[in-house]
Order: structure tokens, then C-alpha cells, then sequence
């Protein structure tokens, strides 16, 4: 049986993987800092589409963030930084808020 591709964001989503050939290492957001205008959701490339509103925080899911990073550009309170040290995201509830964008 061949593999899934992690090139394919439903499968990112399904083996709750990150591609390994992004080189660039994921963004995070800093709550604290966050003014929620949603613009780099905006901006997050649709293959992508790495950022989601999980209660009243806009998160940005690592496994699925490319570190491309057009959502920098577009914050303007520039609160968004790399995390080469992140870690797996392991809460339910954000895996199902991102698995929902596909169901559109
Ligand atoms: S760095 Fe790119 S892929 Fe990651 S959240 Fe920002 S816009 Fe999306
Ligand atoms: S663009 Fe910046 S301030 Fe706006 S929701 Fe995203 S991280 Fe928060």
C-alpha cells in the first residue's frame, strides 16, 4: 500500500503529522499580544490554512503551518514568531476545529 502524502493538508490532518520537507519551522501566536482581527487567518494560504479560532484564542496549529510566513506580513501588532521548539498538538478540540475547514 503506498504511503499518504503529507504534501495534502486533509492528510497533515489525519496522521496529525507536519510535512518534513518544510524546512522553515512553524509560527506561533502570542495570546497575550493577540489583538483576534483575524487577519493572518485571512492570509494563511488555503493549502495550508493553518490558523483556527479555538475558544477565544487564534492559534496557529504547527502541525499544519508551513513557516511560509504570510500571516507575519499581514499582523499588525507583529506578534507572530517562529517556534523551533514546538510541539505536537495534542488537544482534541483544535484538531477538530481544523478538520472542519475541510468539511465546507
Ligand atoms: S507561516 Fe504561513 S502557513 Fe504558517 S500560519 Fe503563517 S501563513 Fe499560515
Ligand atoms: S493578525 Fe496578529 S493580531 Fe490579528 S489575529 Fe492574527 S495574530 Fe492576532
Amino acid at each position: 500500500m503506498s504511503r499518504p502524502s503529507l504534501s495534502d493538508r486533509k492528510t497533515r490532518i489525519e496522521l496529525r503529522t507536519r510535512d518534513p520537507r518544510w524546512k522553515a519551522p512553524p509560527r506561533f501566536i502570542a495570546a497575550n499580544e493577540c489583538i483576534h482581527c483575524n487577519s493572518c487567518v485571512r492570509a494563511c494560504p488555503e493549502s495550508f490554512d493553518a490558523i483556527a479560532n479555538v475558544s477565544h484564542d487564534v492559534v496557529i496549529v504547527p502541525e499544519l503551518c508551513s513557516g511560509c510566513p504570510k500571516c507575519v506580513d499581514a499582523c499588525p501588532v507583529d506578534c507572530i514568531y517562529p517556534a523551533a521548539d514546538w510541539e505536537p498538538t495534542v488537544q482534541d478540540r483544535v484538531w477538530k476545529e481544523v478538520a472542519r475547514d475541510d468539511e465546507d
